[in-house]
């Protein structure tokens, strides 16, 4: 072990999942590593992953499952620290991992876990944790190249580092700690920050009938389209509220429905609550209609999908409960049709960063090495959230958080990534 004072000195600003990791990386490397974080413990979100059970990777992983700038160096950065070495890494804290269909889990199913594992080996690698404090400003030493961390927190004074890594994730879920306060303390270098918005979350939306289904589950194909063009189809578990459309098919476009409504487009979603269906061919509904053409219509809607949402429909195609299918004319038949295939719903606006599980945008990959160090302040690094990127849902938002932490953290520390 090389004597503390002559190893290289990384400050890591924020003790989430990508510090962490960049921190134990740094360390491995030798380094000696403090750990900044506001919060009087780190990794608070970790805890609220996965409901509870942190889907932290997932065996099918590529550019693809991610949007924004970092996109483009998703496939470069996972070369050096992807799946395989991040599973390797949990094994080798003792943490079984469980494979449901592709998302990896801690085989304990307790967020907790995972956490644990990375404070104790934290812990075990002598890394310094200062906890309860904010850090206020990074600057530039004027004498030198090191940096000069500063904080709210009186005790904890300044310090000097050789190098700092950036890792305070973006605006998703402030109650955790992540309230956008590290794109200032980028900015502080001249760092372009790419509007942040609400990703993987819930749109609200204009119609008031969706109160009528609010509460129902069911499985749905979902088309978004931005001033009239399909941009996204999407299909999963749609859950319908009070307010709008959630489930995982709507997170996953949700972050282009922000970017949209932020530029003032006309966004909307329309919904097939029968995307398996034999519907496709007209036979569904010619053979309801004659088989069924005695009964009343809240019966002949009964069995196609969730009751609620086809009494909505009926009242929708302007058709009362009452009324007998045989007294149904042709262009009511055609809109109740219709509308099973494709409602349409208005996007007014993305539910708020309190209920968004990430935040799209961030430091602009302009201005980012490939080792994700900052190109106006040699020395300075990103990992993690705080980055102009974002993945879908099923353990990619993680997955980055430790691809980054560790290249950033293996990079600070003076471990580059190999030229190809
Ligand atoms: C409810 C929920 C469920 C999720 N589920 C999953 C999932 O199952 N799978 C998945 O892949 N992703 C999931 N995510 C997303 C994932 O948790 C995040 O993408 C990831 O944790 C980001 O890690 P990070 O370290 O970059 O940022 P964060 O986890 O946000 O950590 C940043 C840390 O920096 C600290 N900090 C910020 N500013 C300062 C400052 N100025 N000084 C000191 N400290 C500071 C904060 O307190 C915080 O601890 C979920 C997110 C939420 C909210």
């Amino acid at each position: 072990m090389k004597d503390r004072d002559m190893r290289k000195e990384i400050a890591v600003i924020g003790g989430g999942a990508a510090g962490m990791m960049a921190a134990i990386q740094a360390a491995y490397a030798g380094a000696a590593v403090t750990i900044y974080e506001r919060n009087d413990r780190v990794g608070k979100k970790i805890l609220s992953t996965g409901n509870g059970k942190c889907n932290f990777s997932n065996e099918i992983m590529n550019a693809d499952c991610y949007y924004g700038g970092g996109a483009l160096f998703v496939d470069r950065i996972y070369e050096s620290f992807g799946v395989d070495e991040t599973k390797a890494f949990f094994d080798s804290l003792g943490m079984r991992i469980k494979d449901k269909n592709g998302y990896l889990y801690p085989a304990s199913e307790q967020a907790a876990t995972v956490l644990d594992v990375l404070r104790y080996e934290v812990q075990r690698l002598g890394i310094r944790c200062r906890m309860g404090c904010l850090v206020s400003a990074v600057r530039s030493e004027k004498s030198g190249n090191r940096f000069v961390v500063e904080t709210d927190a009186k005790e904890h004074g300044k310090h000097a580092y050789d190098a700092v890594i950036l890792a305070c994730g973006g605006r998703a879920a402030p109650r955790t700690g992540s309230d956008g306060s590290g794109y200032a303390l980028a900015k502080q270098f001249g760092h372009g920050i790419i509007p942040a918005v609400p990703a993987l979350t819930a749109l609200r939306c204009e119609e008031s009938f969706l109160k009528q289904v609010a509460g129902v589950r069911c499985d749905a194909r979902l088309t978004l389209y931005i001033d009239a063009e399909k941009v996204s189809e999407v299909q999963g578990e749609l859950q319908l509220t009070d307010y709008g459309i959630s489930g995982i098919p709507v997170f996953q476009f949700s972050r282009l429905a922000a970017y949209a409504l932020r530029e003032k487009r006309h966004t909307t979603v329309t919904i097939d609550f029968m995307p398996d269906a034999a519907a496709e061919n007209g036979n569904f509904w010619n053979q309801r209609w004659h088989r069924q053409r005695e009964q009343g219509m809240e019966q002949f809607v009964t069995g196609i999908v969730n009751k609620k949402v086809g009494l909505l429909l009926l009242k929708l195609a302007g058709i009362r409960e009452a009324e007998r299918a045989c007294e149904i004319d042709a262009v009511r038949r055609e809109k109740l049709k219709r509308l099973f295939r494709s409602l349409e719903v208005t996007v007014r606006e993305t539910n708020s960063f309190d209920q968004a599980q990430v935040c799209a945008g961030g430091i602009d990959f302009r201005e980012v090495t490939k080792d994700l160090q900052s190109v106006r302040a040699p020395g300075l690094f990103f990992a993690g959230e705080i980055l102009d990127i974002d993945g879908i849902c099923g353990g990619y938002n993680l997955q980055w958080a430790w691809s980054s932490g560790s290249v950033a953290g293996r990079a600070a520390a003076g471990i580059t990534l190999r030229e190809k």
